[in-house]
Order: C-alpha cells, then structure tokens, then sequence
C-alpha cells in the first residue's frame, strides 16, 4: 500500500516492544503504526543476546526497500511509507500468530533435522508453519494444528497464505539475485487489514479477505548466502559466532540499494 501521508505525524504512546522492533501508535491515525527499528541482535529464542550501532537502521532500508518491490509486484505489504533510516509507517494488521518460513535450500535446524547437508537444493520450495509462542519456542505444527490453535478459521486461509507465500519467494529470489546474493530461506509474518474489513470488505471471504504481509524481511529473518563465494551475509554469522556482522549486514544494503534504490 502507499498513501501519501499529508501533514506532521505525530508519535503516540507505545504500543508494543518486540525484540528487534518498537511500534508506537500515531496520534489522530488509528489505521497506522510507528515501526522504529532496533539495533538489538538475538537468536535462539532471545537467549543469545548482541547489537551493534545502525543494525536497526540496516533492517529497516532493506526491508523497506523489499516492501516497495513486493508491491510492485501486486503483493500487499503493510508498508506506507519512510519516515527515516530507522523508523516507517505500516498499516495496523490484526497480526496471524503463524511464522511462515520458506525454503529452497536446507539449511539451519531442518537439515538437521533430516540428516541432510546445509545447502541442498530442493526440487520445489518448501513452506512451512510455526506457532509463534515464544514460551514454546515456536513450534513447527501441521496445518490441522494451525486450524485447531485457531490461527486462522479455514483452511482456505492456510492455502492462501501458502500461495502468497510462494509468490513472495518467487519474488524475493529475483530481487536478491540481481544483487548476487542467493536467498537460501526467510520466514515471513501475516496480518489481516482489519481497517480494510470494517470499510466493507468481507473478512472471511477468501477471495477478498485482505491478507497482508507484515514485521520484516531483512538479514534477520533470512539465510543470505553471496552467490560467487557462498559467503553467510545474515543472522547465522551472529548466530553461529562467524564474526564481521556489522560488515555482512552493511554489504547486503550496499548490494540492494545499488540495484533497487533508484528503481523503486
Ligand atoms: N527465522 C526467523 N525468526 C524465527 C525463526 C526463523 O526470522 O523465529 C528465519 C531464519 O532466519 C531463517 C528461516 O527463518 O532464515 C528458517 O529458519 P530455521 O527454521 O531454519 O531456524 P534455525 O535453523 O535458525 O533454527
């Protein structure tokens, strides 16, 4: 979505604190939310903790700029606009407690998991769902398990996100590749435009029901591998001790930028 916002905006009380983002409501516009990005790093369900000066604002220029390209791509995301290099505006989504990851190489816990080598290829993507519940350590659950938390009503809504999901990879893996860089997986959130709904747009008709992608799509939320060296320029470089954050987390915004800034 973009708007054009007219006038001052001003910064409400805090709504929420997350571990990598602060949302604040705006004063005078219920339907939007002041995302600030922080420079905080944690992995292991906020058991490993780190930062480093402008991680945050890192976060927030790459996802923005993914957002403007996903729109143009006619998919909804629940970016309005940049306020600066830290902070933009997003809708205020009725949030789905699901973490969609996708894949199209193994990587992390599942190749594990499966005994298999980091960095397979798998013939088709592969999605998945997790239960975001940070006091279960975000389950992996099936769909009927999604269905029976009450994550969504239908499994129509399961199947759609699926296909969005999927048609967001497509998207995502062109957008870093022409910045050479191979998107190995990332994990995805969704909401439900609620602010859309009440304005008469039927909620649980799935033809219409306005399904929006929200939180981030950074080097926090995807495995980023260079694609001439294979060289990890994500989280896994915090998460597994790997050194140069800082370095990876900067080269991934330089490589975007460059490609996608103008363009955008
Ligand atoms: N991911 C994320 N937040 C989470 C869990 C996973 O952003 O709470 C991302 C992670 O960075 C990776 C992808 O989702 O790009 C798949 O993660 P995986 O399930 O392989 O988890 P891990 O191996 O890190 O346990």
């Amino acid at each position: 979505m973009s708007e054009v916002l007219s006038g001052e905006l001003k910064k409400g009380e805090l709504l929420y604190e997350g571990k990598a983002k602060r949302a604040y409501l705006i004063v005078d516009h219920p339907d939007w939310l002041w995302l600030e990005y922080k420079d905080s790093l944690t992995a292991f369900n906020a058991q490993k903790k780190g930062e480093f000066a402008g991680k945050g604002a890192i976060n927030k220029q790459v996802s923005s700029l993914v957002f403007r390209y996903l729109e143009k791509h006619r998919v909804s995301t629940h970016w309005v606009q940049d306020i600066d290099e830290g902070n933009l505006i997003c809708q205020r989504l009725e949030m789905i407690p699901l973490e969609v990851v996708v894949r199209n190489r193994l990587a992390g816990s599942t190749a594990k998991k499966f005994n298999r080598p980091e960095g397979e290829a798998l013939e088709r993507p592969l999605v998945e769902f997790y239960y975001k519940d940070d006091a279960l350590q975000d389950p992996f659950i099936s769909d009927e398990q999604a269905l029976m938390l009450g994550t969504v009503n239908k499994q129509g809504q399961l199947n759609r996100i699926k296909l969005e999901a999927l048609k967001i990879n497509e998207c995502l893996i062109k957008f870093f590749s022409e910045s050479q860089i191979e998107l190995i997986d990332f994990k995805l959130e969704f909401g439900w435009n609620m602010g859309a709904a009440a304005k008469g747009m039927a909620e649980d008709s799935e033809a219409l029901a306005p399904l929006v992608l929200g939180d981030e799509i950074s080097p926090d939320s995807c495995r980023l591998w260079d694609q001439q060296t294979g060289e990890r320029m994500d989280k896994d470089r915090f998460r597994r001790d790997l050194g140069a954050v800082e370095e990876n987390y900067r080269e991934v915004l330089k490589r975007v930028q460059e490609r996608w800034e103008k363009e955008l």
